[in-house]
């Protein structure tokens, strides 16, 4: 083989999350070679290739690029104060009567320039390719009109941003100011006026389907006007309330069912009969002080599971994907094998996108190395074991190195 572009050489463990090769792909003393953007070669150390630049991957954990499937990373405006109120008492419906809470980012987004909802974005994304998140998702939804929305998505496809974007239209994401009196309205111009528009730009369509946002009906139309747009589905379902959504979103062929901290036996069956992933999102359940999902009889159903941040200003200000494994597995149960696996290959399929989250032939060419806490063996559980602070050592986004 002539010198490759990139060689991560002799990584102390590294784990492929490769189908087919045990629950994690746990290999020692592997290295893996990348030449124009690709994954080209992974062995043993003694084999690896010339290369042209060498990352020693000794005294590391070495993992797929991270992948989170869950954020709404795409807006303007500061809740800490409501953070504040919160403690102290005071009801979110409270504040949301206000127009505080998700309203006052709405505002802080329509007002933002372009510019400043890019620097803001981009500073996000950065840090989360830091800890070796490689891809995310990132909703709209802090726009909520025709012109912002489309502001939104254009920006969020039309620039090239520290981590790869998987965007989503989350215009059903609450019902905004100007249409509070009339829900059915808004849901009637998004289907005839936005959809349309917002169809060409983004991968997915959501809802979220809950207790003083849309209902079942709402959610149906939705995502049935999506997805002949040709959009891939997911839904906000069962977090504050049990509405059905994740019943709706397997009989839908939805990629994903998101949150669940409400599903019922029904729900579980329905999404245990289809491929609609469970996405789990602890931040959101310790912010809101929810019950876990309920993840055994996920388990035994055979619905894959993901994990992911739901980063956001309000219900989830969470910056670090392993801190969520490490709090799915604390709050949810999960085991560290499935929260290494959630944050990884289950997390791309959640995307509709099964070459992420894994290393070998045919995936993506990114990968992170961790250095594991002073005094702890080279050993992957360590890394969910201690709760966030976990900065990569050297993150690979297609096949070039980035950190
Ligand atoms: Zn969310």
């Amino acid at each position: 083989m002539d010198a490759v572009d990139l060689l991560v050489q002799d990584i102390g463990e590294l784990l492929t999350m490769a189908e087919g090769e045990g629950p994690l792909g746990v290999r020692r003393g592997t290295s893996v070679a990348f030449t124009g953007g690709e994954l080209v070669w992974l062995g043993p150390a003694e084999q690896a290739p010339r290369a042209r630049e060498v990352v020693d991957g000794r005294g590391c954990v070495g993992l797929p690029g991270l992948v989170d499937a869950h954020t709404h990373s795409l807006f303007a405006g500061s809740r800490a104060g409501e953070f504040q109120r919160r403690l102290g008492g005071t009801s979110y419906s409270t504040i949301l009567e206000e127009g505080g809470g998700i309203l006052s980012n709405v505002r802080a987004t329509r007002a933002a320039s372009d510019e400043e909802l890019a620097a803001s974005l981009s500073g996000r994304l950065q840090h989360f390719l830091e800890q070796g998140v490689t891809h995310v998702e990132v909703k709209t939804g802090y726009a909520l009109d025709l012109e912002h929305e489309l502001r939104c998505l254009r920006l969020l496809t039309g620039r090239r941003w520290p981590t790869r974007v998987s965007p989503t239209f989350l215009g059903a994401h609450t019902v905004p100011a100007e249409w509070r009196p009339d829900r059915r309205g808004y849901v009637g111009f998004l289907i005839a006026e936005v959809l349309p528009q917002v169809a060409v730009l983004a991968e997915f369509v959501d809802v979220y389907c809950d207790r003083g946002a849309f209902t079942l009906e709402d959610t149906r139309s939705i995502l049935e006007a999506g997805l002949a747009l040709g959009l891939k589905g997911r839904v906000h379902a069962e977090q504050v309330q049990h509405t059905g959504a994740a019943a709706l979103a397997a009989e839908l062929g939805c990629t994903s069912a998101d949150h669940l901290e409400r599903l019922d036996e029904a729900g579980v069956a329905a999404m245990g009969a289809s491929e609609t992933v469970a996405v789990l999102l602890p931040g959101a359940m310790l912010y809101l002080k929810d019950p876990p999902p309920p993840v055994a009889a996920l388990r035994e159903a055979g619905v894959p599971l993901a994990v992911a941040t739901d980063f956001n200003p309000g219900s989830s200000p969470v910056r670090s994907l392993l801190a969520c494994a490490t709090l799915s597995c604390l709050t949810m149960g999960l085991s560290v094998e499935e929260a290494l696996l959630g944050i990884t290959r289950v997390a791309g399929r959640a995307l509709g996108r099964p070459e992420l989250g894994w290393l070998g032939p045919g995936s993506t060419a990114d990968l992170a190395l961790f250095r594991p806490p002073p005094g702890e063996p080279v050993c992957h559980a360590s890394l969910v074991q201690y709760l966030g602070g976990h900065r990569a050592e050297a993150v690979v986004r297609d096949g070039l190195r980035v950190v």
